[in-house]
């Protein structure tokens, strides 16, 4: 208690920072510090306040650094929700870059020298991409089946399988935002089995859709049934299909072993709204894509919603470039694609050259194994990718020491453990990350 008495005031501590931190900073982070520790001396927990300065520059230190920044992706899930999703390739960053560091004709018309549309750049893509009849685009996926209930479905009734109302990442669960926009949800079916005719009961002249959801993060198997698309359409109501990751072409092409549904042969088939998101199986940045009939996709833009749900210059720029690239067929430039797409052998060989830097480590054990990554992102939930990966073991720290310490290094790597080694998965690390990677290493011993 004696030792209360012997802290410092917050203007004799100051001068002591300013010189390199900025005032408020600087005065922000000694408040915290010494109130942290009047409360340790009450508590007895403290004896002393020799750290006090140390405590004050570690704390300053904290608060000047970035807290959104560049990590490392090790674990081998390509569209880590948590990570950002898709990375974006340079040719789309340049882009963007062009656009949005000036003025741009996003909503201008050169041609006719008046207001023009801002979907009208991507709309043209997406059609010839997609074979779509119509084409509107907002913030992310969440607004675009929350816009397409509120449009054609509010105070009346929306038809779905027990088995589709999927919880996506904690915020978003499909009855949720049905109840939120305003439609009203008519379950059907079983949690395993959902059968046409229990959609044709659920049938009555409240109904407004027949919605279709993508399972994304999970799939069933045993005594499942579910009904089709196709099926769907054959009950003569308009059908609303929610396809969550939204491939934009046959990922089979790619050598990917996929059952993913693609936007294209949803437009063949003729379903009356689907959407997507722009930056999950597309690899573009977040963005809610809505392809469909012409009367339907008419009323969904026509919404006041819409404009509240209006995607932003920076996303629209960079969601041309991508489409751009799709039609180029430039393929091996959307970053996604290229990952889930690349070949064990080349795995094989990043993970030699990274283990062959990382042996030079002191305090590491090296080794490669075979194992498989994931897609993430809700898509493809039961592929699995087979890869290679450098698995390490650190002589002094523990595994969960290690991840912990590699969390919080500078960039901050982000790794997987298996079985008690922590591993760098090489599907989702980039050669250009290795030097680095490897420094942060170094400067664990
Ligand atoms: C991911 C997903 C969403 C949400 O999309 P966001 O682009 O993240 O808003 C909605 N529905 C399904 C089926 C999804 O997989």
């Amino acid at each position: 208690m004696e030792l209360l008495r012997h802290i410092p005031q917050v203007s004799k501590l100051l001068p002591r920072f300013t010189h390199k931190y900025p005032q408020e900073l600087a005065k922000r982070a000694i408040r915290e510090v010494l109130e942290r520790v009047r409360q340790e001396i009450r508590e007895g927990r403290r004896q002393s306040l020799e750290d006090l300065e140390k405590l004050i520059e570690n704390r300053l230190r904290e608060l000047s650094r970035s807290s959104l920044k560049k990590v490392i992706n090790a674990t081998g899930v390509v569209i880590n929700t948590n990570l950002g999703r898709s990375p974006l390739s340079e040719y789309v960053l340049e882009f963007i870059k062009e656009v949005a560091g000036g003025y741009s004709n996003l909503e201008y018309d050169l041609q006719e020298g008046r207001r023009g549309s801002r979907i009208s750049h991507v709309e043209e893509l997406l059609k010839e991409l997609t074979g779509a009849p119509a084409v509107h685009v907002v913030n992310n996926n969440a607004g675009a089946v929350f816009l397409v209930l509120n449009t054609l479905a509010r105070d009346r009734e929306v038809v779905v399988s027990r088995g589709e109302l999927v919880e996506i990442g904690g915020s978003f669960r499909v009855p949720d935002i049905m109840r939120a926009s305003g439609a009203r949800l008519v379950e059907v079916g079983t949690t395993n089995r959902t059968r046409l005719s229990d959609y044709q009961k659920a049938i009555n002249e409240n109904t407004a859709l027949l919605m279709k959801v993508h399972r994304s993060n999970f799939y069933m198997e045993g005594f499942v049934e579910e009904v089709s698309v196709e099926e769907l359409l054959s009950l003569g109501l308009p059908v609303y299909y929610d396809m969550g990751s939204g491939a934009l072409i046959d990922l089979k092409s790619l050598g990917i072993n996929s059952q993913e549904p693609d936007f294209k042969s949803c437009m063949r088939i003729g379903v009356h709204v689907v959407s997507g998101s722009g930056d999950k199986l597309l690899g573009g940045p977040q963005a809610g894509i809505i392809l469909g009939r012409e009367e339907f996709i008419k009323a969904i833009r026509k919404n006041p919603l819409s404009r509240a749900l209006r995607i932003d210059k920076l996303t629209l720029a960079g969601l041309y470039a991508t489409l751009r690239l799709y039609l180029e067929k430039r393929y091996e430039e959307v970053p996604t694609l290229r990952m889930l797409s690349e070949r064990p052998q080349e795995l094989k060989r990043k993970a030699l050259s990274l283990a062959r830097k990382l042996k030079k480590v002191p305090e590491l054990e090296v080794q490669i194994i075979r194992d498989s990554s994931k897609c993430g992102g809700g898509a493809l939930p039961e592929l699995e990718l087979p890869t290679y990966c450098v698995a390490v073991k650190h002589r002094r720290l523990s595994t969960a020491q290690l991840d912990r310490a590699l969390r919080l290094s500078d960039p901050p790597v982000v790794a997987r453990i298996k079985e008690d080694m922590l591993l760098l998965d090489l599907r989702t690390l980039q050669k250009e990350e290795f030097s680095e990677l490897v420094k942060v290493f170094y400067n664990l011993s």
